[in-house]
């Protein structure tokens, strides 16, 4: 139960959603007094208060339309999960229209043995399962600033995915501009031509930082009152527009794997908690899920939450290899918490503890080591000859630990969240191969690059982005 800040408990609609067309209203978790449809939340991104918008109501997706699932495309299973909370803001064809044209790549559900799998979100353009999120937030905000004749600036901060995702889905749009954070060291090479080879609307920036430093000055500049006539707009796993998409691919391998409506466990490599956000929006929308296994790097502070009760943000933030998970305190805690009972506000301080017990009987988060992770990469290929990347090993690695500790089960669904090509180095050193590389990097090596480095102070982001004013 999520308590809104007037006392009132977050309503988990049984109703059919065909019946509850009127949208959904979206609160912040810091309780500013407004709540505000899909579309202002979209396109805001975060809220006044510097909370993140969360939906009055889960709505249900009646069991009968899940048993339907098994014999639909993508799309359509996108379409059944993402319109409730649209309501009518988007008509059913021209929702349907941008699903399609979002969702065109193949994802595959591989098995690994028995009826263990590996869900590979890897297969967009650029290669990482921020595209998901990316391609159909893209495609939302363009329809919604095409009827309001509006222009925006995403500013947008990465740890290495999300701005190549989004640059690539924003990539040319006229009443879009994009700046992209991104801590200069801490990306691959592969990640960062993948956000400055692309020019004309993106404006890649290298900050001398980390990601949470990155975070923090996006935050910054989104409250700045001298900044709010450039419109800005966020792209982060913060924006609810990311959210919803990432509750779908869970129905999806539910759907390809367990057509006989049975449970599953699923593991979800974590960073920032957006991909874990999503499959906990669909367990509350009626997935049907035996537990959520929270599979974080080094940065252990919610695993050692739910064990301890006791939240401590990681400052600095640790350098794993699985690099777009080194977030020392991740956004979406915030709401995390909200979905069961707590508040906690931007800078990590909690307001009211969550209900525990609730949050261990779905989620089982655990920490791996670095040594742990290359060690999987090895194993994963040397047993099964299944080639993963240090992000989708840390969630293998993790369902492992969980079986290993809880018991067997079936089925279960681990997450590959990248191309293993976009981290080649460590992929050979831990199984020899040189992971090939997919379509859509294939010149990438050869573009030429374009950006400004920055040093890590709110005064010079400003300074950088007074040019757009
Ligand atoms: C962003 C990212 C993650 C972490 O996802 P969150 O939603 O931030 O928890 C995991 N793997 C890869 C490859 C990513 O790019």
């Amino acid at each position: 139960m999520c308590r809104v800040p007037d006392g009132k408990a977050l309503r988990i609609s049984f109703a059919f959603h065909s019946l509850t067309m009127s949208a959904i209203k979206f609160f912040s978790t810091n309780g500013h007094p407004e709540h505000v449809d899909f579309k202002a939340a979209l396109l805001m991104g975060q809220a006044p208060d510097k909370g993140l918008y969360m939906p009055e109501e889960i709505p249900q997706i009646p069991g009968g339309k899940i048993e339907q699932f098994p014999k639909m495309s993508y799309p359509q299973i996108a379409y059944e999960v993402i319109k409730p909370y649209l309501g009518d803001l988007v008509t059913d064809s021209d929702l349907r229209a941008m699903l399609m044209d979002a969702y065109n790549y193949d994802v595959p559900v591989e098995k690994v043995y028995d009826e263990k799998y590996v869900l590979r979100l890897d297969r967009g353009p650029t290669c990482s399962f921020k595209d998901f999120a990316a391609r159909a937030m893209g495609r939302l905000v363009q329809h919604f600033l095409r009827e309001e004749g509006r222009s925006i600036l995403i500013l947008t901060a990465t740890s290495g995915d999300t701005g190549s995702a989004v640059a690539h889905a924003f990539y040319g749009l006229d009443n879009v501009k994009v700046v992209v954070l991104f801590p200069e060291k801490e990306v691959t090479d592969r990640q960062r031509r993948q956000m400055t080879t692309l020019g004309k609307n993106i404006f890649p920036l290298a900050v001398q930082g980390k990601f949470d430093d990155c975070q923090a000055l996006v935050k910054q500049a989104f409250v700045d009152p001298d900044l709010s006539a450039l419109d800005l707009s966020s792209a982060n796993s913060i924006n609810i527009g990311r959210l919803l998409p990432q509750a779908v691919y869970y129905f999806y391998a539910h759907s390809r794997i367990a057509p006989d409506g049975k449970k599953a466990v699923f593991s979800v490599p974590s960073g920032n908690f957006g991909d874990l956000m999503g499959g906990l929006l669909a367990l509350k929308m009626g997935l049907p899920v035996q537990k959520m296994v929270v599979a974080t790097n080094e940065n252990d502070e919610f695993p050692v939450f739910i064990n301890t009760g006791v939240y401590e943000p990681i400052r600095p933030s640790k350098n794993c290899i699985s690099n777009a998970m080194n977030v020392g305190h991740p956004s979406n805690l915030a709401r995390l918490f909200c979905l069961y009972g707590g508040q906690m506000d931007e800078t990590g301080h909690v307001g009211r503890q969550p209900d525990l017990a609730a949050m261990r009987k779905d989620l089982y988060a655990v920490s791996i080591t670095d040594e742990e992770t290359r060690q999987t990469i090895k194993e994963a290929y040397r047993q099964h000859r299944v080639l993963l990347e240090p992000h989708g090993a840390v969630a293998w690695a993790g369902l492992l630990k969980y079986l290993k500790q809880c018991g067997d089960w079936s089925p279960c669904v681990s997450l590959e969240t990248a191309d293993p090509a976009k981290f080649p180095e460590e992929i050979i050193r831990a199984t020899g191969v040189n992971p090939p590389l997919p379509a859509a990097m294939a010149r990438l090596d050869e573009l030429v690059e374009s950006f400004e480095r920055m040093d890590g102070r709110y005064a010079s982001l400003k300074e950088y982005l007074r040019r757009f004013l």
